[in-house]
């Protein structure tokens, strides 16, 4: 979630569709998508399911288990051995092979890195290690959280710490209070003699519970206001669309729908993916109480929001078509006093200033977590072990590494974050940089337009670089020219992403955060499998090369030209000039030829009213180096953009006055001033209200008509 890109304003499952299987199923390809292999190859679906049903009886999961051991694992008729060979040619002929490549052999950091003992494969095993930790409890109580994974999360990375050689390993403890959902369901009430049909939901944290409602539901598309106007809410279930904007956004924070339906006075929300087929793992809390939230109790949101897949929700917006639809929803949730636990190691410095550089970032986990953030916990360890062995002569920083607990979980997110910066008033000003590792790189997988499918981009994922200076973000360019295989976006300054690092950031630290997250973050889709060996080591080496830019920059230099905004100088303190954004280093290697290609866009919601929000966001392109913020433009075709031009974005939005039908273009251009657009036509309307919408549009005509006919008859007087 990105502050800075105007956001002012995601079973039971079906369980024999969830697939559990790709872990075990793994063609390294994007292709391994579930959906794809679903369809495709439907006799080699291997029918492992989740082993918990939403609700926790112990029974009921008992008897799950039973149902699972009777079901076929494998199952492949007589021409398996047949099938499964051209199954795995086409498997090798569709992965694409330059994401497999690592660094050219001559690489002098590659060398250095595999000299220290350091590979993909060994990434791998502290990447696989932390992943089977947050797996262990299985489907939905899966995650590292403030639970038996979190702890032993935390127990794995001291051990690893301690045998990466850094000095003075400790956990510090913190006592967070836990929201708990003990209890979910969701059903759709059959009536007259129906049997009723149970969705797999899964609660938004902390939001309050609520004991066997039964409420009639109604659609509020992606609950922008114009989504609202006709709707009576009061008393119902809301059922809303949700997409991920630019990945990380839940789109329900950007339209507010939450708060709008809370306003209207509905009684519980039910939020569907639109485009994911899984429910989502995500806080209720919005962005400006995660920054400023210090809170030990959470504060809840006062009604239950489960959120469900694509198909599930789906089904239920089938039957609210069909007619008036009733739902029985339970959530049963607790707060009581919890524990975590940062971890935290050293590196000690030469001496030759007191400096300290931070590297590190979240270890907590919504599902398996694997790009988020299993693997740049891995990456971490990894780093840890290269530092240690480099010689403390040769060291002219101290190095801290820490994993930090609780950034996932809403109003108590960043409570690690905060702690750990608490702890460390004495060094304030001595930091030269917190190094944020968020995603340690994944195969991509984009919605390209509106189309509701995600496609695999055969590359990987995009990234984007967030720093508090320029001169920050000219390290960060650097390594993410070398090391990352495709484009990435570069950020504008100060763009510190308020619920990744939100109390660093915010006691003034410099920070650079180099991230990436495919768009199945938060989600039970958020497998291994998506993941390479190779792709987590060359984010390794990019955060290496960062680090040792870091450690070789000029004494002062960083702190003291850092553009945080809440930095405080201290007496007779006096910053110093950044970079110029001009002088940013240039990509030596174009990421692609020629002008942007495959632009398109996302705009929701699909049908848009007068007066109510239209939101659009990149959804994706292919351009040549790294695209600044300011390089994707947009025009609405509207008397607004007349008045008040949309700023460049890669997410933006307008309204418009008038019914009828609206072009919306989207610009890209590159650093090399090279442009592409794409056009995308969308039809307003005015709604329930059309007639009465005409009648006023004539009478302030006529009134417009009748001032100009006294004015001219006053200046012909
Ligand atoms: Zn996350």
């Amino acid at each position: 979630m990105l502050t800075t890109l105007n956001v002012s304003s995601i079973f039971m499952f079906r369980r024999k569709r969830f697939p559990t299987n790709l872990k075990d199923a793994t063609p390294l390809c994007p292709e391994a998508d579930g959906h794809v292999l679903r369809r495709r190859q439907p006799r080699f679906t291997i029918e492992l399911f989740l082993s918990r049903q939403p609700h926790n009886s112990r029974s009921n999961r008992l008897k799950e288990e039973d149902q699972m051991r009777k079901l076929p694992i494998l199952s492949v008729g007589k021409y398996s051995i047949f099938l499964m060979v051209l199954v795995g040619i086409g498997t090798f002929l569709t992965c694409p092979p330059f994401s497999h490549a690592l660094p050219d052999e001559k690489d002098a950091l590659d060398q250095s890195v595999r000299g220290s003992g350091i590979s993909p494969e060994s990434i791998r095993v502290h990447h696989q290690a932390l992943v089977d930790i947050a797996t262990k409890a299985g489907g939905f109580d899966s995650g590292i959280r403030l639970n038996e994974a979190g702890r032993e999360a935390g127990e794995y990375l001291l051990r690893g710490y301690q045998e990466a050689g850094l000095s003075n390993v400790r956990s510090e403890e913190f006592f967070p209070n836990r929201w708990w959902p003990e209890q979910y369901d969701l059903a759709i009430i059959g009536g007259s003699g129906k049997p009723d049909q149970r969705l797999n939901a899964f609660p938004l944290w902390n939001c309050e519970g609520a004991d066997h409602l039964e409420l009639e539901v109604v659609y509020a598309g992606y609950g922008i206001s114009g989504e609202f106007r006709s709707l009576d809410v009061k008393g119902k279930a809301v059922l809303i669309h949700m997409k991920r904007i630019l990945h990380f956004i839940p789109s329900y924070q950007y339209t507010k729908a939450l708060d709008t339906a809370r306003e209207k006075g509905a009684k519980a929300i039910i939020v569907a993916e639109a485009i994911v087929d899984s429910p989502t793992g995500n806080p209720v809390g919005k962005i400006g109480e995660i920054k400023n939230q210090k809170a030990q109790t959470p504060n809840l949101f006062p009604m239950p929001v489960l959120s469900l897949s694509k198909s599930d929700g789906e089904i239920l917006k089938k039957r609210l078509d069909g007619g008036a639809t009733r739902v029985r929803l339970n959530l049963k949730c607790s707060v009581t006093p919890g524990k975590a636990q940062n971890i935290v190691g050293e590196l000690p410095g030469n001496g030759k200033t007191n400096e300290y550089i931070v590297v590190g970032g979240h270890y907590d986990t919504w599902f398996d977590g694997a790009v988020d953030n299993c693997g740049a916990q891995a990456s971490v360890l990894a780093m840890a072990k290269y530092f240690s062995q480099m010689p403390q002569t040769l060291r002219n920083r101290t190095l801290i590494f820490a994993s930090l607990f609780g950034h996932e979980y809403g109003s108590n997110a960043e409570m690690g974050h905060a702690a750990f910066v608490e702890k460390r008033s004495d060094i304030q000003n001595k930091i030269t940089c917190f190094v944020n590792i968020d995603g340690a790189g994944s195969w991509g997988w984009e919605e390209k337009g509106d189309t509701g499918e995600i496609l695999p981009t055969n590359a990987d994922d995009k990234g984007g670089i967030f720093a508090t200076s320029w001169a920050l973000t000219a390290i960060g360019r650097k390594a993410v020219y070398k090391y990352a295989k495709g484009p990435w976006g570069q950020y504008p300054l100060n763009s510190y992403v308020a619920d990744l690092h939100g109390p660093i950031s915010g006691a003034g630290w410099p920070c650079l955060l180099l991230i990436s997250k495919h768009i199945y973050y938060h989600s039970p889709l958020d497998t291994i499998d998506r993941i390479t060996p190779d792709q987590v080591y060359r984010r390794t080496l990019m955060n290496i090369s960062v680090i040792t830019d870091l450690l070789e920059s000029p004494p002062g230099y960083l702190i003291n030209a850092d553009a945080n905004p809440n930095r405080k100088l201290r007496e007779g303190e006096k910053a110093q000039p950044d970079l110029t954004r001009n002088k940013l280093p240039q990509n030596p290697n174009p990421w692609t030829q020629g002008a942007p290609t495959e632009l398109s866009v996302n705009i929701i919601p699909a049908k848009p009213y007068v007066f109510s929000p239209v939101i659009t966001w990149v959804s994706y392109f292919k351009a040549d180096a790294v695209e600044m913020e300011d390089q994707v433009s947009w025009d609405f075709g509207n008397l607004l953009g007349l008045v008040k031009p949309p700023k460049p974005n890669l997410a933006s939005g307008s309204m418009y006055f008038l019914p009828g039908t609206k072009k919306i273009s989207m610009t890209v251009t590159d650093s090399q001033g090279r442009s592409s657009s794409i056009t995308r036509e969308i039809m307003v309307s005015a709604g329930q209200y059309g007639f009465i919408y005409w009648i006023a549009v004539a009478l302030v005509g006529l009134f417009c008509l009748w001032i100009i006919k006294v004015i001219r008859r006053r200046a012909t007087r």
